[in-house]
């Protein structure tokens, strides 16, 4: 099996990434096709689809174990690995819907794709269409049914005007407030106190969480 392209997203590290595609419908990423698979024809009618299917290898994901304990169950209830989406699976690959925002061909070909869950620089195994009709169906969603509950995300001033300042500002706020409004603290660390630190879309963030409203410290550019 070959790589056919590389991701490269807003998610340089594992901490804060949504836990699946869409949840953070700011979030940006691009299809890139390896040189022996960028050939324009090969997406060919692609465009006529809003959304893509995703295959792709769980780079960053060494090794399984039968059992996983998924962050939605607080992080103290064991099920089987084939019973979650974890990372940590026999064969480490991933599947994720995402949005397609474009097909550009001029140098390569890229595909701009939006509401990602997936790191910097993860390898593609495939690309498909993702069709309605087949595609989405009425099911029953197990330990994971309900809609994941989100926070509100409180921006400090300091945060506001660093902000305020860049290119793109607007999305990176939407994206702060997406993927903040997530939780992405381990199930188990719910210290108070703690400042955390995340990395995403170029940008240094400190934040902490009070009575479940995020608390955005500072925004920095990072180097
Ligand atoms: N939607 C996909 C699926 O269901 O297969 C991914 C779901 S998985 C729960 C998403 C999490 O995997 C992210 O929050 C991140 O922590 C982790 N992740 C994303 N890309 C990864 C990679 N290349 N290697 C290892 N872990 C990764």
């Amino acid at each position: 099996m070959d790589i056919i392209a590389d991701l490269f997203t807003d998610f340089p590290e594992k901490f804060g990434i949504p836990r699946q595609a869409g949840q953070a419908p700011s979030s940006q990423g691009r299809v890139v096709l390896r040189p022996a698979f960028a050939r324009p024809e090969a997406v060919r009618g692609l465009e006529g689809y809003s959304h893509i299917w995703l295959l792709f290898q769980f780079h960053q994901a060494q090794g399984w174990r039968p059992t996983v304990r998924p962050p939605r169950l607080g992080g103290n209830r064991r099920l089987g690995v084939f019973a979650s989406r974890s990372p940590f699976r026999p064969n480490p690959i991933g599947l994720s819907v995402f949005r397609l925002e474009g097909i550009d061909c001029d140098d390569g070909v890229c595909l701009h794709v939006s509401g990602v869950d997936i790191l910097d620089g993860t390898p593609v195994l495939d690309i498909k269409p993702y069709l309605p009709w087949a595609d989405c169906v009425s099911a029953q969603g197990g330990f994971a049914d309900e809609v994941p509950a989100t926070l509100t995300v409180s921006l400090s001033r300091q945060a506001e005007s660093s902000l305020a300042q860049m290119a793109e500002g607007n999305r990176l706020r939407s994206l702060l407030a997406q993927t903040l409004g997530l939780d992405p603290r381990p199930a188990y660390h719910e210290d108070p106190e703690r400042i955390y630190f995340s990395n995403l879309a170029g940008l240094e963030v400190q934040w902490r969480i009070c009575e479940d409203v995020v608390e955005v410290l500072s925004v920095d550019a990072a180097d």
